[in-house]
């Protein structure tokens, strides 16, 4: 599982090389978790390298700083912009970018105030994050034992790093038990998402997503199957949604930058549906492909193309 490195990270406005891209050990993020971040995917579309919806995982960094307090030393244009370059200063075409903002190195004490406000962006070749299988064939899960944040504990709508501990008990649980993923309950007991992906269900023909309420991030890619699936005339709603609700349901699949869109097979060793990938979400995968592929035009303006000649006039 070890990454492949790209030559250059972008720190704090500049270009330094992989190996040297380092923080010190008492940076108050690695002590007390503050941090917020994003996960992008870059295509290689037919028409060249593209990254997808952009300014809505960059704006949806600031709301995550906004509610960490997190006071940011660059404009979303400038983070965009880091964003293009690193992956062009790579030569990357398909590959997954890390925007991060983190609490620097100043003080140790939980108190934040003060500490400097650090910004990096990685770029880096990346494969299918469920395995090579996971799309065509599907996935096999479970509920975890662990109940997502609770409201007004941890803010579910922030990308945070310290989010991310609840997400690692989750999939250590599901992978130590041998499935693919874990399916997290809210404090409640409804339905919230994976350890980093949120969930979809087809019941009789109509898409059903968990709501904000439920302690899910809002995902870009969610958003993007919702507007999809109602293109392709199909009646979507957020819903509340009991465990048992996935053990009946026709389809269930996953949606996130990583997952992009992965079926799934079974919940707690129950079928879903007849355990195949169904006919739903073949066609919201296929409407999602042909648009990060480039097979059709680019309707909504999701991808925005990475040009090298761009990023070195910026270098
Ligand atoms: N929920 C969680 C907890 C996540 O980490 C992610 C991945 N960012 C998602 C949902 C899916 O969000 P997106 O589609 O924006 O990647």
């Amino acid at each position: 599982m070890a990454m492949t490195k790209s030559e250059k990270i972008w720190m704090n406005g500049q270009f330094v090389a992989w190996d040297d891209a380092k923080v010190h050990v008492l940076s108050h993020v690695l002590h007390y978790g503050s941090s917020v971040f994003e996960g992008i995917r870059c295509y290689n579309t037919k028409q060249g390298p593209a990254i997808f919806r952009l300014g809505e995982h960059i704006e949806r960094l600031t709301y995550s700083a906004k509610i960490y307090r997190m006071k940011l030393p660059y404009s979303s244009e400038q983070i965009e912009r880091a964003c293009i370059d690193t992956v062009a200063t790579n030569r990357l075409a398909e590959c997954y970018i890390r925007p991060l903002v983190y609490r620097g190195y100043s003080h140790v004490g939980v108190n934040p105030i003060g500490t400097p406000i650090e910004v990096m962006v990685a770029a880096y070749p990346w494969g299918k994050y469920l395995g090579d299988d996971a799309l065509t064939k599907g996935v096999a899960v479970k509920i975890g034992t662990w109940a997502r944040m609770a409201p007004n504990t941890l803010p579910a709508m922030a990308k945070a790093g310290g989010n991310y501990l609840n997400s690692q008990l989750l999939k250590l649980e599901a992978v130590e038990d041998g499935y693919a993923e874990a399916i997290a309950l809210d404090v409640n007991g409804y339905v919230s998402e994976g350890s980093g992906e949120n969930l979809f269900l087809v019941l009789k023909g109509e898409l059903v997503t968990t709501p904000l309420h439920n302690s899910i991030l809002a995902g870009i890619t969610r958003a993007s199957v919702l507007q999809l699936a109602r293109e392709l005339g199909y009646h979507v709603r957020e819903m509340v949604v009991p465990r048992e609700l996935l053990y009946v349901a026709d389809e269930v699949f996953f949606t996130g930058t990583a997952v992009e869109v992965t079926p799934i097979t079974s919940v707690d060793r129950i079928t879903v549906g007849a355990g195949d990938v169904g006919p739903v979400t073949k066609a919201i995968q296929q409407a999602f492909f042909g648009i990060v592929h480039g097979d059709v035009p680019d309707r909504h303006g999701w991808l925005t193309k990475v040009t090298r000649v761009a990023a070195q006039a910026r270098a």
